[in-house]
C-alpha cells in the first residue's frame, strides 16, 4: 500500500512550517505545496516540497495523483488587513477561489478531511470578550470576508460531499520554535512582537504604538498572542479528530489571556534587558479595542491545552530566533 501523506498548503510560511516540523517529529509524511510568495524554501525542510500556486489545476492534480493525501492542512493565504481593503481582488483570489480550487481538487481525488486557518477577523468588531464560538460573524475586512465565506462554503461541502472540516480561529499568533529551528520572518514585517524586537536589536528605530487613547487599562489595544507551538498541537488535534471519523467543527484558538501593545513592549524590554524607543501614532483602522478568546471549546471537545501561555516565555522564543537571524545574515544588532 501507498505510504500516507499529510498535505500542508502553505508550508513553507510561518505557520505553516512549524506545523510541518510538528507533523514529521510526530512521523506523519508531509507534502508541502507553497508559491513560495511569502514563505521561504529553507523553512520548508520537513517534507517533500513542491512549488506551486493554488491557481493551477495541473499542479494540483499532479499533487494528489502522485501522493497518496490522507488530509489537507490550508495555510495559504495573504493576510494584511489593510492590503485586503486596498487590493480585494487579491485576497478574493487567493483566499476564496485559489481554497476553492483545493476543495474542488480534494473532491476528485477523494481528499475528505481538511484543517482550515479562520481567524477572529470573522467576528469584527467584538460584542463582548472574551469571544466564544456563539459571538456574531460579522467581519469589518476583505480579509475577515474571505476566510468567512471559506467557513461557510466548508459546511456545505461537508452536507453536500462529505468533505469534513475543521476551521480553527487564530487570534494573534506568536513565537517561535523554543530551539530556534523555525520563526517569523515577514517581508514586510507587518505584526508587532517582531517589530517591537526589530526596535529593541536597533534593526529599527523605534516601534509606533497605535493608539494610546483605547478604552483599555492602559489606553493600548489588547490581543491574545498565542504561541505558534501551541497553534500547532491544536492543528494536530483537530487532524486526528478527523482521521479518527470526527465531525466538522469550528474553534477558537486564543490562549486566553489579553496583553496590551505597552505590555508587549515592556515583555521585550525585560526579556532582551534593552531599551524599545517608543513613539505613540494615531490609531490603526479597523483595530478593535480588545481581542481575546474563549477557547473552551476545543479545550473541552479535544483536549488542547496550551503549553506557553505567558507572554515573556512567547516573546522569549521570539527573541532566540530573532537573535539567530541577525547572526545568520551577519547583521550587527545592538545586543
Ligand atoms: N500594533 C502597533 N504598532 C505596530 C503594529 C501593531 O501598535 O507597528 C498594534 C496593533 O494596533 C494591534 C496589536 O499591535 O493592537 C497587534 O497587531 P498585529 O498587527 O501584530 O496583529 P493584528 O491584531 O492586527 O492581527
Amino acid at each position: 500500500m501507498k505510504i500516507k501523506n499529510i498535505l500542508v498548503v502553505g508550508g513553507a510560511g510561518y505557520i505553516g512550517s512549524h506545523m510541518s516540523w510538528m507533523l514529521r517529529e510526530r512521523g506523519e509524511n508531509v507534502v508541502i505545496l507553497d508559491n513560495l510568495s511569502s514563505g521561504h524554501k529553507d523553512a520548508a525542510f520537513c517534507g517533500t516540497f513542491i512549488e506551486g500556486d493554488l491557481c493551477n489545476p495541473t499542479i494540483l492534480n499532479t499533487v494528489f495523483t502522485d501522493h497518496n493525501i490522507e488530509a489537507v492542512i490550508h495555510f495559504a493565504s495573504s493576510i494584511q488587513v489593510g492590503e485586503s481593503m486596498s487590493d480585494p481582488a487579491k485576497y478574493y483570489e487567493n483566499n476564496l477561489v485559489n481554497s476553492l480550487n483545493l476543495l474542488n481538487a480534494m473532491r476528485s481525488h477523494n481528499v475528505s478531511k481538511i484543517i482550515f486557518s479562520s481567524t477572529a477577523a470573522i467576528f469584527g468588531n467584538p460584542q463582548y470578550t472574551p469571544i466564544n464560538e456563539s459571538h456574531p460573524l460579522n467581519p469589518i475586512n476583505t480579509y475577515g470576508r474571505t476566510k468567512l465565506m471559506v467557513e461557510q462554503i466548508l459546511a456545505d461541502y461537508d452536507r453536500a460531499y462529505g468533505i469534513k472540516s475543521i476551521s480553527l480561529r487564530y487570534f494573534n499568533a506568536a513565537g517561535a520554535h523554543p530551539e530556534s529551528i523555525l520563526g517569523e520572518r515577514h517581508d514586510p514585517e507587518t505584526h508587532l512582537i517582531p517589530l517591537v524586537l526589530d526596535a529593541a536589536s536597533g534593526r529599527r528605530p523605534d516601534i509606533t504604538v497605535f493608539g494610546k487613547d483605547y478604552d483599555t487599562y492602559d489606553g493600548t489595544c489588547i490581543r491574545d498572542y498565542i504561541h505558534v507551538m501551541d497553534l500547532g498541537e491544536a492543528h494536530w488535534l483537530s487532524l486526528q479528530h478527523l482521521i479518527n471519523g470526527g465531525d466538522s467543527n469550528s474553534f477558537n484558538l486564543g490562549n486566553g489571556n489579553g496583553y496590551s501593545v505597552n505590555e508587549v513592549i515592556r515583555s521585550v524590554e525585560s526579556v532582551t534587558g534593552l531599551d524599545v524607543p517608543v513613539k505613540y501614532g494615531s490609531r490603526r483602522f479597523g483595530d478593535p479595542s480588545v481581542l481575546v478568546s474563549d477557547s473552551s471549546k476545543i479545550i473541552d471537545m479535544l483536549g488542547w491545552a496550551p503549553q506557553y501561555s505567558s507572554l515573556d516565555e512567547i516573546v522569549k522564543h521570539a527573541w532566540q530566533w530573532h537573535k539567530r537571524q541577525a547572526n545568520e545574515s551577519n547583521q550587527k544588532i545592538d545586543i
